[in-house]
């Protein structure tokens, strides 16, 4: 069977094998009745099962072509769950989640390398979801709860702040899997908010900043926002001081709130250029 394949370590397959973990996950997912359901990386169907079981309609975006195969073949007769065969970093998520007006829960034991890659692709179309529980490299679960002032603060914690209740539901060990990883996981959940933690005008705009502001963690919050492309059409020292903000501070010393300021007046410089 094609499932029992040797993992490949490419495609960060350390597949689940511990019973307890797998029910913790499935009750922390919290699957409502007749909930659509996406699980990003089946792998070997640890989780699947169980998830479909509540599931209403269920996806599964697999990127091992024989997995995909093996799974689309155990669940031929069942009409409710759509396999996948691509990388999740290709697909557009907002057209797979267009299919019903319901939002979607979304659960992943993620591969690790591509982790806070696939945070970005899922915060993009937070409107569309109903709750997320995944499983993450504890060190990537940790920045994202992380306050400001600290390595572990980044442009995760702050983008994914933005939009949602984060909680830590339980560490995992590397003896739940097979093969183990070397460190630790981390299950959270992810509840969207309805309304955003912060005014932030265009979220685009707000993206933009965030990610400048970390481009080079040893410079000043000055010379990172100089870099960025936006800088080429407004003054960005302005910026800094109408906010009252120092821009010989570090980017990671910014709070939500702060960057927000800086968000909604860039956001209104930008729209009076082009105009
Ligand atoms: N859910 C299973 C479990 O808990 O045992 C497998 C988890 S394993 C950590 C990650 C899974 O994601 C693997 O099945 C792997 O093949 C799949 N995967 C890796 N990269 C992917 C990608 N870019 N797109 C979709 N799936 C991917």
């Amino acid at each position: 069977m094609s499932a029992a394949r040797r993992p490949l370590k490419s495609l960060g397959q350390n597949f689940l094998v511990d019973g307890n973990v797998i029910a913790r996950i499935i009750q922390a997912a919290d699957i409502q009745p007749d909930q659509p359901v996406l699980e990003i990386g089946p792998g070997r169907g640890a989780l699947t099962g169980h998830l479909a079981g509540r599931a209403g309609r269920m996806i599964l975006i697999e990127f091992d072509h024989a997995l995909a195969a093996w799974h689309q073949d155990q669940l031929k007769d069942n009409q409710r769950v759509k396999v996948i065969d691509a990388d999740v970093l290709k697909v557009d998520l907002a057209e797979i989640f267009s299919e019903t007006p319901r939002k979607w829960n979304v659960v992943a034991n993620l591969p690790y390398n591509i982790s806070t890659e696939v945070l970005f692709r899922l915060y993009d179309v937070h409107d569309k979801l109903a709750r997320m529980t995944l499983m993450l490299q504890k060190e990537v679960g940790d920045r994202l709860a992380a306050p400001p002032d600290c390595s572990a603060y980044g442009v995760t914690t702050v983008l994914l702040g933005l939009w949602f209740d984060i909680s830590r539901v339980f560490v995992v060990h590397p003896g739940s899997f097979h093969p183990s990883p070397k460190v630790d996981s981390v299950v959270l959940n992810f509840i969207p908010l309805s309304e955003p933690r912060a005014d932030v005008g265009d979220e685009n705009v707000f993206r933009s900043v965030v990610k400048s502001a970390f481009s080079m963690r040893r410079k000043t919050l000055a010379n990172c926002l100089k870099s960025a492309e936006f800088s080429k059409q407004v003054d960005c020292g302005e910026l800094l001081e109408t906010c009252r903000i120092d821009g010989r501070r570090r980017g990671e010393t910014l709070s939500l709130e702060e960057f927000a300021a800086l968000s909604r007046l860039l956001t209104q410089y930008l729209r009076k250029v082009a105009t």
